[in-house]
């Protein structure tokens, strides 16, 4: 067997952000525990992200890793190359010692990262569930009257959903919290598993805007996203519908994706759950050389999303064509391939909506011309 290149653990210790300067990754903000910016492959305002705690990197679009992914995303080159790029030479000689030693910190070193990653997340999720205790059900709320303009008149109204009447759009800039906005907004509790609550989804409205969301400046003037989400989300769920008895389950991105198919009661007595986001409903997948996504499942510890509760027999994934459908698509398969490895006899399946719109659109689509 070859003996695994010392510099791997070398190239693990490097801080990541150290890394993002010497790529010359440009216009990143600090946003809390993350610094966030334009991707420096593929562009935008605030797609792309480094997690310092964590020592890994995400673009929504061209995807995340740790520090030698990075590199191999940035300068475009393959692994060794990357490695090359981090660490210099493969060094001929390495003791057993000192091999020892290196594993030995990049292990305390690890631990550090998660301990205060940890922590943070305890802090996220306390301060999201201070919103949602201060919310109030969305019934009879501007909450209703959005979800009924997007064409959603839902058949009862899901505790998971609150409204907020005056809440404040905060990001951090430059290790400033700014409030960039302030009204109302429709809450959504994130579950954890074991139905705790995790963290919050929140979608900032104006029912004088055609598709009732908000418009949200950013300090330069960029328009950005009407949906922030606070807290912890990996594992999680935001579970519109669960009737009594169901054994199957379907799971849209987006509150909107999901309900429109609950609505159109897709599949008679399933539960309808939105998966908060694509990452989190792949999960981690394993790297496969020349492709972005592999659409293989990641089924090593600590590498999980979502996974359905015991009772899902059946799962489908609802398929926004909104993005790419390739790595979408592969995402999904990722995941669809988890859930039946971690619930033996459970069958998967993806359901496509409309190419580039999501189940919403053509709902609204319909509406119109209908
Ligand atoms: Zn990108």
């Amino acid at each position: 067997m070859q003996k695994p290149d010392p510099r791997l653990t070398t190239a693990k210790l490097k801080k990541i952000e150290d890394i993002a300067a010497r790529l010359n990754i440009e216009g990143l903000k600090r946003a809390g525990r993350e610094m966030t910016g334009p991707c420096p492959v593929c562009g935008g305002h605030d797609r792309f992200s480094i997690n310092s705690d964590m020592g890994i990197f995400n673009c929504r679009t061209c995807g995340g890793g740790d520090v030698i992914r990075l590199v191999e995303l940035v300068q475009g080159c393959n692994f060794k190359d990357a490695l090359q790029w981090l660490c210099g030479d493969a060094e001929v000689e390495i003791s057993a010692v000192e091999m020892a030693r290196r594993e030995e910190r990049f292990k305390r070193e690890q631990m550090k990262r998660e301990g205060e990653a940890d922590k943070y997340r305890q802090y996220a999720r306390k301060r999201a569930h201070a919103i949602w205790q201060g919310a109030v059900p969305a019934k009879g709320t501007m909450a209703e009257d959005y979800l009924r303009l997007r064409g959603l008149a839902l058949p009862e109204f899901p505790a998971c959903l609150r409204f907020a009447p005056d809440l404040p759009y905060v990001k951090k800039i430059n290790k400033k919290s700014v409030r960039l906005h302030s009204g109302p907004a429709m809450v959504a509790a994130i579950q954890l598993p074991d139905g705790r609550f995790s963290a919050l989804h929140q979608t900032w409205l104006d029912m004088s805007q055609p598709k009732g969301k908000a418009r949200i400046f950013d300090p330069d003037g960029n328009q950005i996203s009407a949906k922030l989400y606070a807290g912890p989300k990996k594992s999680c769920a935001i579970r519109l519908h669960t009737p009594q008895g169901a054994d199957t389950l379907v799971m849209g991105e987006g509150i909107e994706t999901t309900a429109t198919a609950w609505v159109a009661d897709a599949t008679p007595r399933a539960a309808y759950w939105a998966g908060v986001d694509l990452g989190n409903m792949a999960g981690r997948q394993i790297k496969e050389k020349g492709k972005r996504y592999s659409g293989v499942p990641d089924l090593g510890g600590g590498a999980d999303g979502f996974v359905p509760p015991a009772w899902v027999k059946r799962l489908i994934y609802v398929m926004d064509g909104d993005s790419n459908p390739k790595d979408t698509r592969a995402k999904l398969e990722a995941g669809c391939r988890r859930a039946m490895a971690r619930r033996p006899g459970l069958v998967a399946s993806i359901v496509p909506a409309d190419m580039g719109k999501d189940l919403n659109d053509m709902i609204l689509e319909g509406a119109r011309h209908g």
